[in-house]
C-alpha cells in the first residue's frame, strides 16, 4: 500500500483505492491509502505551519530542491513513463513526453525561483521611497485532474514551492500512482516538514476540505467546468485567491489555400492523440467548402490507418478511453449526435481486442450543424465534429460561437487570414497550422471565457499567481 506524505512522513490514509490500466483491467498497477477528512485536516495544519518558515527560506534553497527534483523525473522518465500509461492509457512515446516535460518544468522554476524581481519608485513625497516586492502567497490547495497525471501537479507544484509557498497537492482519486512517484521524489529533495504534502483522495472530501479553509491561502484549480463553478464559489465565498483551468470546445480551421497535409495532421493529431482526453483537443474542425471533400477524405483515410490498443504496445498510436464512466459518456455523445443527424464518417464503435480495456475507435462526424449538442459541449474523448463554413468570416464567426476559449487554430497558407485570426480569435491561445493541442512548456498557458479564470498559469506568468505584491513606503 503507497502512503500519503504529510508533515514530512509516510501516513496510512482512511481508505485506499486499487488502480487498475485502463489498457488491461487485469493489470493492478497497485494499491493507494486515500485521506479523510482527518488527515486533510493534519495536512493543512502542517502546511500552514511549515508556511510560517518556508516563506522566508532562501531562494538558493528552493532553486536546489527544484533542480534536484527535475534531474531525478528527467533520470526515471521511461519507469515513470511506464507508470503513467498504465495508470491513465495514453500511449508510452505520449506519456515519457510528459514526464520529460514535468522534468522540465521542474528546472525551468529552479531558475524562475532566482528571478524573483521587485520595483523601486520615487514617492511624490520627498523623503519617502516606495518599494514594491512579491511574496509568497501562503499555502497553496492544488486540485488536479485525471488526463495530465504528472504534467499538470508538476506545473503548479514547482512554481508554488519555486516562490515560497507551501503545498497540499489532491491529485485525481484515478490518477494517484503518478502523484505519488512525484512525492516520493520531492519527499527525498531535503524540503522541511510539511512543505510538500500529498493528499491523495475523493474531491468531496479532501478537494472540499482545501476549498472551505481559510490557512488555505490559494487554490489551483484544473479539471471540470461544474467542478470549477463549485470551487471559486467556496473561495469567492471567503474571499480567498483561486486560479480555475476548465474545459474547451476548441475550434480548428481549416482554409481552403490550406496545406492539405499540414490540415491533415493538425486535425488528426489535435483531436484524437492523447484519446482526445485534452482540454486543448480541437473537437469543432470549421471546413471552408473548397476543400471540405478533400479535407473530409484525408482524415478519413488517416483514421482508417490509426492502431487503437494497449498503451504499452509498440506502434499504437491512440490508448484506451482513462475509464468506464468516460467511456459511457463518449459512448453517450456518439448516440446524440446520431439522433441529432449528424453523419458518421468513421470509428464510433467500442473494440472489443483480447485484453479486457476501454477502447473506442475514434469518431468523425461530418455536415455538423453548429447548433447540435454536441458540436457545443465538452466530450473530452476522440470524437471530432466536421462543420462547413462558407468563407474565411464565416469560419472565424462560427470559432468564436462558444462559451469556451481555451485554444483555436487555422490552418491557412495566407498571412492575412492567420494575422487576421490571431487577433480576432476569442481564445488564450492561437495555432497556425500546429495542431491545437501541445503547448510548451516555458510559457504562459490558460483560456478566456468559460475556460479559465484568474492569473495564467505556466512560464513567466506563474509569478502573478503564486506571489503576492507588498508596496512599502520607507522615509529615509
Ligand atoms: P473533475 O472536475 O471531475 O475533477 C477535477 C478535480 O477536482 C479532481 O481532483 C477531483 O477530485 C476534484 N473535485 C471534485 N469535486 C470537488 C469538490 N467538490 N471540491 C473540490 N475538488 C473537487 O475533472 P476531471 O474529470 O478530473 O478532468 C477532466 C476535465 O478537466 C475536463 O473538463 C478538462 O477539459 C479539464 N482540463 C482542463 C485543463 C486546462 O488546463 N484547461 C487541463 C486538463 C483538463
Amino acid at each position: 500500500m503507497k502512503k500519503l506524505w504529510i508533515n514530512g512522513e509516510w501516513t496510512d490514509g482512511t481508505q485506499h483505492t486499487t488502480v487498475r490500466s485502463p489498457s488491461d483491467r487485469a493489470d493492478v498497477v497497485g494499491d493507494y491509502a486515500t485521506a479523510g477528512a482527518e488527515q486533510a485536516e493534519t495536512a493543512i495544519a502542517a502546511a500552514h505551519q511549515a508556511s510560517l518558515s518556508w516563506r522566508h527560506s532562501g531562494v538558493q534553497q528552493r532553486a536546489d530542491a527544484l533542480d534536484l527534483i527535475g534531474s531525478e523525473i528527467q533520470a526515471r522518465k521511461t519507469e515513470l513513463g511506464t507508470l503513467l500509461a498504465r495508470e491513465e492509457g495514453k500511449t508510452l512515446p505520449e506519456a515519457i513526453g510528459e514526464v520529460g516535460r514535468a522534468a522540465a518544468i521542474f528546472k525551468f522554476f529552479a531558475q524562475e525561483a532566482l528571478r524573483i524581481r521587485g520595483d523601486k519608485l520615487a514617492s511624490v513625497r520627498p523623503g519617502i521611497e516606495v518599494d514594491v516586492s512579491r511574496e509568497p502567497v501562503g499555502v497553496v490547495g492544488i486540485i488536479a485532474p485525471w488526463n495530465f497525471p504528472i504534467a499538470i501537479p508538476a506545473w503548479k507544484v514547482a512554481p508554488a514551492l519555486a516562490f515560497g509557498n507551501t503545498v497540499l497537492l489532491k491529485p485525481a482519486e484515478l490518477v494517484p500512482a503518478s502523484s505519488w512517484a512525484l512525492a516520493e521524489i520531492i519527499s527525498r529533495a531535503g524540503l522541511p516538514p510539511g512543505v510538500f504534502n500529498l493528499v491523495a483522495g475523493p474531491g468531496r472530501v479532501v478537494g472540499e476540505a482545501m476549498v472551505n479553509d481559510r490557512r488555505v491561502d490559494a487554490i489551483s484549480f484544473t479539471g471540470s467546468v461544474g467542478t470549477g463553478s463549485r470551487v471559486l464559489a467556496a473561495c469567492a465565498a471567503r474571499r480567498a485567491k483561486v486560479q480555475l483551468e476548465m474545459g474547451g470546445k476548441n475550434p480548428l480551421v481549416v482554409l481552403a489555400d490550406s496545406d492539405l497535409e499540414v490540415a491533415v495532421n493538425a486535425a488528426v493529431q489535435g483531436s484524437f492523440y492523447s484519446t482526445g482526453q485534452r482540454c486543448t483537443a480541437s473537437s469543432r474542425l470549421i471546413v471552408e467548402e473548397a476543400i471540405y471533400a478533400r479535407f473530409v477524405a484525408a482524415v478519413t483515410e488517416k483514421l482508417r490507418q490509426l492502431k487503437v490498443g494497449h498503451a504499452l504496445h509498440a506502434g499504437i498510436d491512440i490508448g484506451p478511453v482513462v475509464d468506464q464512466s468516460q467511456l459511457d459518456q463518449d459512448l453517450r455523445y456518439i448516440q446524440i449526435a446520431k439522433d441529432e443527424g449528424a453523419k458518421l464518417a468513421f470509428g464510433g464503435e467500442r473494440l472489443q481486442r483480447d485484453i479486457d480495456g476501454y477502447f473506442l475507435n475514434p469518431a468523425l462526424f461530418v455536415d455538423c450543424d453548429p447548433a447540435m449538442q454536441h458540436t457545443r459541449e465538452e466530450i473530452f474523448g476522440p470524437v471530432a465534429s466536421v462543420i462547413p463554413a462558407k468563407n474565411y468570416e464565416h469560419a472565424l464567426q462560427l470559432a468564436n460561437d462558444t462559451e469556451f476559449g481555451l485554444t483555436a487554430g487555422i490552418c491557412t497558407t495566407s498571412l492575412k487570414y492567420a494575422t487576421h485570426f490571431r487577433r480576432h480569435a476569442r481564445a488564450g491561445m492561437v495555432m497556425v497550422n500546429v495542431p491545437t493541442a501541445g503547448v510548451d512548456y516555458h510559457v504562459p498557458f490558460g483560456g478566456t471565457k468559460g475556460s479559465s479564470y484568474g492569473a495564467r498559469e505556466q512560464g513567466s506568468a506563474a509569478v502573478e499567481f503564486f506571489t503576492t505584491m507588498k508596496t512599502s513606503y520607507i522615509a529615509s
